[in-house]
């Protein structure tokens, strides 16, 4: 049976639902409130410059997601290599931390305090069973308080602004992928060899930026008869009893509304909830607005320089620089920038509204330069132009109550039988693209249980993101 679908939200995950959804002819309609498509994902061109927002990679486990994408981006499509590295204490430490590098560049004493408290956390873990409740204590229990205070603590204070005492374990876990100094040490010695996703150092990569995979995404799911709305910011939930007969959205002044059978909604929680009756949503707004994102403002230098140096990121951990990574776009592809020229993109982590946030382009490029002079990037005088962009959504806030203000979202979602919300936004989870591209597939693809029959798995989903894989099904 043909359904008629709107999916909320033109990112990874909206658009990859309403590219499986439109292969099997359903009726769907994507409403996104930007002018382009891409959500996070979007790449911005300027005088012959390319900048994501955010330097962006594609890597992905799912070789079925991996074969479509590169089916359908072609030679478009690079594999591209990474180098990173952190900056600390003007030295240049190989990312992720490797215990070489801290035993090489590190003085006598800080090896001894790395090694001391790193006995000490492993002791305590034994002997107390020390819970890891905040990002604090799974970094110390995992890593010891030396290397906490050296490298994690700063920057993870910088990237949400808060201390890593008031974020919860959970933002460790999902981040980093290493699972203890053990871990490092063994990797070292080659006695471990699987990669998780910190190591790879292979990742694929769109000629033109990032924002090429969903544009092309985008042509594909018009011409298979889908529909993309733009400019258009979803306002209203239309209810009747426990279902949602479709939406109203606000399009260049103007009201419209769309009908359905299914809603897929990838914008963030908090906004899909306020959009709801008010009457229906009054119990768990509040939990609405207790989940916070923090926002990030990106500066894109134009540079008269053939190349600044040979790394994809560059960390920056100690607090006293104003940005978390630093990043040379033609590392990822050489069409990011005209020939012999290259280009400088800084994330700077801030809130809506904060001192950050508000600062005029002028000022902020000039503390920027300020910091990357002392880092040991001298731009100052090759600068062609620049310009600033922002992300409101560009992180979930795990604060530690977090989890229950989302799950009482759920339930109330739950009452409602025709609607899903995936994606890192709709599920308020720090989820890399493929992840959520994978969470809008399946959550396509259980609506069409019975269009997919014969195949062999069928990732399912409930409200909230979580994926049950189940092995066969039948029509
Ligand atoms: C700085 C940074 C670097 C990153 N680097 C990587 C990386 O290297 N590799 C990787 O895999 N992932 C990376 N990510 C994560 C990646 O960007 C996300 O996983 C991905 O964008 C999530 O896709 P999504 O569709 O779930 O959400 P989003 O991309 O946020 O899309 C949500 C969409 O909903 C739209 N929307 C919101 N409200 C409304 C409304 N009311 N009405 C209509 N539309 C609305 C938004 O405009 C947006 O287009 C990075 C993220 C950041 C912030």
């Amino acid at each position: 049976m043909k359904r008629k679908i709107v999916v909320l939200g033109g990112g990874p995950c909206g658009l990859s639902a309403a590219w499986e959804l439109s292969k099997y002819g359903h009726d769907v309609t994507v409403v996104e409130k930007e002018p382009m498509v891409g959500g996070l994902c979007i790449t911005n061109e300027y005088k012959g410059y390319r900048f994501d927002l955010g330097g962006h990679r594609f890597i992905s486990r799912n070789e079925e997601l991996v074969c479509d994408i590169r089916k359908m981006m072609g030679d478009e499509l690079l594999v591209s290599k990474r180098k990173s590295v952190i900056l600390l204490k003007e030295k240049v430490f190989h990312y992720p931390l490797s215990i070489k590098d801290i035993v090489l560049k590190m003085n006598v004493w800080t090896n001894l305090k790395v090694l001391t408290t790193y006995i000490m956390a492993a002791f305590l873990k034994i002997v107390f069973r020390k819970k890891d409740i905040s990002f604090e204590n799974w970094i110390v229990n995992r890593f010891g308080r030396t290397l906490y205070t050296l490298f994690f603590g700063p920057y993870t204070e910088k990237l949400w602004g808060i201390s890593p005492k008031r974020i919860s374990s959970d933002w460790a876990s999902q981040r980093i992928s290493l699972l203890d100094l053990k871990d490092v040490l063994f990797r070292l010695f080659r006695l471990k060899k699987d990669t998780p996703r910190t190591f790879a150092q292979t990742y694929f990569y769109p000629k033109k930026g990032i924002g090429q995979m969903f544009d092309m995404m985008s042509e594909e799911i018009k011409k298979k008869g889908g529909k993309i709305v733009l400019n258009a910011k979803v306002s209203h939930i239309r209810v009747h009893d426990n279902h949602i007969e479709g939406i109203d959205y606000l399009q260049r002044g103007s009201m419209k509304t769309v009908n359905c059978d299914f809603i897929i909604s990838t914008i963030p929680l908090p906004d899909l909830i306020h959009a709801f009756p008010r009457h229906l949503a009054k119990d768990v707004l509040y939990h609405a607005d207790a989940l916070k994102f923090r926002a990030v403002r990106f500066v894109n230098i134009l540079v008269d320089l053939p190349d600044i140096s040979e790394n994809t990121w560059m960390y920056v951990s100690e607090g006293k620089y104003i940005m978390t990574r630093i990043q040379e776009p033609k590392r990822r592809s050489i069409f990011n920038a005209p020939e012999g020229k290259t280009s400088v993109l800084l994330e700077i982590p801030c809130n809506e509204h904060d001192e950050i946030w508000n600062c005029s382009e002028e000022d902020l490029l000039q503390r920027c330069l300020r910091d990357l002079n002392e880092l040991g990037i001298d731009i100052q005088d090759k600068i062609i132009d620049y310009f600033t962009t922002r992300v409101t959504h560009g992180y979930p806030v795990y604060s530690h109550d977090y989890g229950i203000h989302r799950l009482e979202i759920f339930s109330f979602l739950d009452t409602y039988e025709n609607i899903v919300t995936c994606g890192r936004q709709g599920t308020f989870r720090y989820l890399f693209m493929d992840t959520a591209m994978e969470m809008g597939i399946a959550a396509a693809r259980n609506l069409m249980l019975d269009n997919v029959a014969g195949r062999e798995k069928v990732q399912l989903m409930r409200s909230g993101g979580e994926l049950i894989e189940v092995s066969s099904v039948t029509a």
